[in-house]
């Protein structure tokens, strides 16, 4: 290290965005717990959580936290428990930060429910910054295939869009419908394509229309439309939780809608004829396991799962998420850092 201390944006004031949450600030490099890695980001994506903590949507945490769950980077120091990493090694930190490893979910391989984990850009500090720290237990190797700008989205975005087509339960060939198509629906669809599903995407946004069509889906339509066939299962990833009932009328019987999200706004009275008789099931998708990190990671590489990308300057984190409020880009934005 050259330096000990780095430029790191931090949540001062949540609240909308235009009110300028997030203030640039210069802290002391972060020092590793005994069982944690020190890593230099060198690319951090933004999600669409890190909107909702900078916003308030989810309660405070960590007064002042750093933001920043996609991070991919290098180690540059270890705590001295640490033995599966070097320094040089470059490493993913995803959401899932901690859990306890010992409650009832964790030993039945359900870590995601355990109710002590503890959550990267909203415990700790996280990415929308030079220099962060994760748990060697919980720190992912990436695959070679793949840049750092390239990696950073699959890091949440990604992973937890996997583990919301695995809650589907599609069958093999099924026909999938993704509500919202931004930066984890567009890493989803790829992996559902490869997968030999027929994919239909419904969304507001143009863009992301003729980007789904690009990526191989049978059909892109706006909200309002139906897709044109009925779906064995569907992916909700916009927070809108006025899409609940639209998307349970598009499954065909026995279909199952997966709730991507974090935070939804309130799901209206729902019809019981239409959109929930005939087992038709409705699934939440609460964060990932590390084996849901690990498998979409292979899967990635293997299918060549690729994100579209929009760098920022890591000096304009504010920009990127109120570009991503507005629905300004498709794809992912991911923070580099430009001030070193
Ligand atoms: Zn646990
Ligand atoms: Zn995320």
């Amino acid at each position: 290290m050259t330096t000990d201390t780095m430029r790191a944006w931090s949540v001062v004031r949540p609240g909308p965005v235009d009110g300028r949450p997030l203030e640039l600030v210069e802290r002391p490099v972060p020092v590793p717990g005994a069982d944690e890695l020190l890593v230099r980001v060198r690319a951090c994506g933004v999600c669409r959580t890190d909107l909702h903590v900078a916003e308030g949507d989810l309660p405070v945490h960590r007064a002042g936290v750093t933001p920043g769950h996609e991070v991919v980077g290098e180690v540059v120091g270890a705590g001295a428990a640490v033995r599966d990493f070097a320094a040089g090694d470059r490493v993913g930190v995803a959401w899932l930060r901690r859990t306890d490893g010992v409650c009832a979910y964790c030993a039945r391989g359900a870590e995601n429910l355990c109710p002590h984990s503890e959550y990267t850009g909203w415990d700790a500090d996280g990415g929308y910054a030079q220099y962060t720290t994760v748990p060697a237990g919980f720190a992912y190797r990436l695959p070679q295939a793949l840049d750092d700008v390239a990696a950073a989205p699959l890091l949440c975005a990604g992973i937890i869009g996997h583990r919301a087509l695995r809650r589907t339960a599609l069958p093999a060939g099924g026909r999938l419908g993704l509500y919202g198509f931004g930066g984890s629906a567009h890493l989803c669809a790829q992996v559902a394509l490869a997968e030999g599903a027929r994919v239909h995407v419904v969304t507001r946004s143009a863009a992301a229309r003729r980007l789904a069509l690009e990526l191989g889906a049978a059909s892109a339509h706006d909200v309002g439309e139906p897709p044109p066939e009925p779906l064995d299962a569907a992916i909700l990833f916009a927070p809108a939780g006025g899409l609940v009932p639209v998307a349970l009328r598009a499954l065909d019987r026995g279909g199952v809608l997966a709730l991507a999200g974090i935070h939804l706004t309130d799901v209206p009275p729902l019809h019981y004829e239409t959109e929930l008789f005939y087992e038709k099931e409705l699934r939440s998708v609460t964060s990932n396991t590390r084996a849901d990190g690990r498998e979409f990671l292979a899967l990635a590489a293997r299918h060549g799962v690729r994100a579209t990308t929009h760098p920022y300057p890591l000096s304009r984190a504010p920009q990127a998420l109120g570009d991503l409020k507005a629905g300004r880009f498709d794809g992912a934005a991911v923070l580099v850092d430009d001030l070193s």
